[in-house]
């Protein structure tokens, strides 16, 4: 390195020995800076600290006027500085002044100076502060000088972090380290969460930075990664990943990174400066991880993932024992942060100690989402850098009703949201006082409210809220956080326990809904332009007809000498359904020829979600026990808007003249045809959607469990027929401009009804 003291490994051997000094964080930063301009043979050295209000304070320099330090304050569109920061990529100019960004501030006497080598202070890819040298000179820093002072900015990260440098700071302007931070993201599953951080796959804590031996860590990073590639050639031949599928070409991915030899070298390089093999890897990642997460290519971004979770292997790898593993030590409390997570893996957890769940991914639909529904955990979605921004321990609020999430949240903050907790808590035990009570509206309707259900985990649910049985049991949810195909005695055992658990109480049976965005990560997935008007649920059942009869036989047998309510998905045309009843009555007929013991009564039902039923409601309610409406798919068909799509699926309400008229025209048909008829979508779990329903003639709604206290409350003070009279002509005369939804809400609100 040009005229260098040493080069970087000493520069790092005396930057240690400060560091374990017993000094006020004030002289250890002096004491940083004087070192590193002396080593580099600058005449600046300069710390610059991001502070909670997003701007930067000039905590320490050598060479510029010593007066500045803590009065200089610069905003992050400004200067030279301010870009470093901001693009949290190293600036290297020979005549600074000529850079459209440059600014000087005169107190700092700067001007004088040519030269500029800045660099990010990075920890997980988060900037925390700026280091910079200046030379008079001008002069292009070589590649070993931002080198080294990269490495240098991770030892003045540890010392960020650490905290330390609130002690010098001014309050209200604390290094941004710790500050609190207010996220948006999904809301994926409603319910409020205060607790603290465990983080999913904790991050390696990288004690040693400095190494002590450079051939003993050179040997260190070459064994783990000839490990690391064995480990992944091994898991590839082993075949316990199914060719051609998806995690099969996560593993290909993960070994193409682990030989990249561009990967290697920096890995290399950053070892050379003189960091620990551990602290090489994360310099790099750390680098990497800044540079993509400006990128918004969805491609890109999942290779930030992969080779994210390669570094954590490498890691791994080097520190052995010292990885410490959050699922054991889980702290009551509990919010869990993940970059993603399989559903299996949330399950892993300890459900009585997890509070929350925050996912950098993640939408609606993921199949975590769907099982933390089913626990009942507080869950945001789509958090940009969630894993990066908190650490483990940290407090943390999760709003699963609105999506927001407060990291290490302020006082007032935390003040409010308890207020919040105690008001549901409240409002949650007078649920619970209705639970018994007869589901009989002001004016004497009878109706029935049922449960969506899915796995073993929802059906505490059935005894918690006083359903009167399970309207929807979605069994694809089995399928999906399987690893892999649930065989058919396991199958088996499911709808058996389910039946045990409802204790005569109807259950209805969905048949698998896959296909569209339900994927089964073991089953190869047929790329299609549209899934969700593709080859799905029934469509597949009856194409492959093996797998449809084999869940069928196992429903049968499980419900031997009880009734059993059978109901099938997206069915399109009544000749669907006949084929599908049909093989329900095959598969009686063999288990009656095998011995076996038959349900005491079958009744074969379909989902109404596709519109062309509207036009085939006859000859459809003469066949079928009953129809259960999938306001979900409905809607996402009337509109033609995909309801993944976030762009469009609120586009259209749902409370609009043409739903309610179709809605309306389903259950007037069912009532003709003495077929009962329940709705099972979104809709009827929203109360404003459950007084629509009860309206149009519903008397049969199936839930989410958390809807069925405040729904329940609703009915129970509601006039039927008074909200009969309005919703009729609301919808028989539309006015373009006026809201359906507006003028439910206003009655709600004159007959004193919670919505
Ligand atoms: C629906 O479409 O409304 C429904 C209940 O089914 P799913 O949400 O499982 O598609
Ligand atoms: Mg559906």
């Amino acid at each position: 390195m040009r005229g260098a003291l040493g080069g970087p490994r000493v520069l790092l051997r005396r930057l240690r020995e400060v560091m374990a000094e017993q000094v006020s964080a004030q002289d250890r930063l002096d004491k940083i800076v004087v070192l590193i301009a002396a080593n580099m043979v600058a005449e600046v050295c300069s710390v610059y600290v991001l502070r909670v209000d997003g701007t930067l304070e000039l905590y320490a320099t050598e060479g510029l006027n010593r007066e500045a330090v803590h009065q200089t304050v610069l905003r992050t569109d400004e200067g030279l500085v301010g870009l470093v920061a901001s693009e949290a990529n190293a600036i290297n100019l020979s005549e600074a002044h000529t850079h459209p960004a440059f600014a000087y501030r005169p107190e700092t006497g700067e001007e004088i100076y040519h030269s500029f080598l800045g660099v990010p202070v990075l920890r997980a890819g988060n900037t925390l502060g700026v280091l910079v040298v200046q030379n008079r000179a001008r002069r292009t820093y070589s590649e070993e000088e931002v080198e080294a002072l990269q490495t240098t900015a991770m030892v003045v990260a540890e010392m960020v972090a650490s905290g330390e440098l609130s002690s010098i700071a001014k309050p209200g302007a604390e290094p941004a380290v710790r500050r609190p931070l207010n996220l948006k993201g999904t809301a994926l599953n409603d319910g409020l969460a205060l607790g603290h951080v465990i983080l999913h796959e904790p991050r390696v804590v990288i004690k040693n930075v400095i190494a002590d031996d450079l051939t003993k860590e050179r040997q260190r990073l070459e064994e783990a990664l000839a490990i690391l590639r064995a480990d992944l050639d091994t898991m590839l031949e082993r075949g316990d990943v199914a060719d051609g599928g998806e995690h099969h070409d996560v593993l290909e991915a993960y070994r193409m990174f682990a030989h990249d030899r561009g990967w290697v070298h920096r890995l290399e390089e950053a070892l050379s400066t003189g960091l620990t093999a551990e602290a090489a890897v994360e310099r790099v990642q750390s680098d990497t991880r800044a540079r993509m997460l400006r990128q918004t290519d969805p491609y890109l971004r999942e290779r930030l993932h992969d080779m994210e979770d390669l570094t954590h292997r490498l890691l791994r790898q080097l520190l052995g024992h010292d990885y410490d593993n959050a699922r054991d030590n889980l702290p009551d409390n509990a919010v869990l942060v993940a970059r993603m997570m399989g559903p299996a893996a949330l399950l892993d957890y300890d459900r009585k100690k997890l509070r929350g769940l925050v996912l950098e991914e993640g939408g609606p639909t993921s199949h975590v989402a769907i099982v933390a529904r089913a626990l009942g955990i507080a869950t945001v979605g789509e958090i940009a850098n969630a894993t990066g921004v908190v650490d483990p321990g940290d407090a943390i609020i999760v709003d699963g009703s609105t999506g927001n999430v407060h990291i290490r949240p302020t006082p007032d903050m935390e003040a409010s949201y308890i207020e919040s907790v105690r008001l549901r808590a409240r409002r949650q035990l007078q649920y619970m006082a209705l639970r018994d009570k007869p589901c009989v509206t002001k004016d004497g309707q009878s109706f029935t409210l049922m449960l969506n259900a899915g796995l073993l985990i929802d059906l505490p649910h059935m005894t918690e809220t006083g359903a009167a049985g399970i309207g929807l049991f979605r069994t694809e949810l089995q399928f999906m956080v399987a690893a892999q195909f649930p065989r058919t005695s396991e199958q088996l055992a499911l709808y058996r326990a389910v039946l045990d658990v409802a204790a005569g109480k109807p259950v209805t049976f969905r048949t698998l809904d896959i296909g569209g965005d339900k994927i089964l990560p073991y089953m190869r997935n047929v790329e299609e332009e549209n899934p969700a008007l593709g080859w799905r649920a029934i469509r597949l059942g009856l194409d492959r007809p093996g797998l449809l009869r084999s869940q069928v036989r196992a429903m049968l047998r499980a419900a031997a000498g009880r009734e059993l309510r059978i109901m099938f998905p997206m069915i399109a045309a009544v000749g669907e359904f006949d084929e599908a009843k049909l093989l329900v009555e095959r598969e009686l007929t063999h288990l009656r020829r095998h011995g076996h013991r038959l349900p005491e009564r079958v009744e074969v039902g379909t989902m109404f979600e596709v519109p062309s039923l509207l036009y085939q409601l006859d000859e459809l309610l003469e066949r079928v026990d009953f129809l259960s409406v999938g306001s979900n798919d409905l809607m996402q068909f009337f509109y033609a808007v995909d309801r993944g799509n976030a762009r469009v699926a609120e586009r259209f309400d749902t409370l609009s003249a043409p739903v309610l008229r179709a809605l309306r025209d389903i259950a007037q048909k069912g009532i003709e045809h003495k077929k009962s008829v329940t709705l099972c979508g979104e809709l009827a779990s929203k109360p404003i959607g459950a007084l629509a329903l009860t309206a149009l003639g519903y008397r049969s709604l199936s839930l989410s469990p958390s809807a069925v206290g405040p729904v329940k409350a609703l009915l129970l003070d509601l006039d039927v027929a008074k909200a009969k009279v309005l919703i009729d002509g609301l919808i028989e005369k539309t006015v373009p401009g006026v809201s359906i939804r507006e003028k439910l809400t206003a009655f709600a609100e004159a007959e004193g009804l919670a919505l």
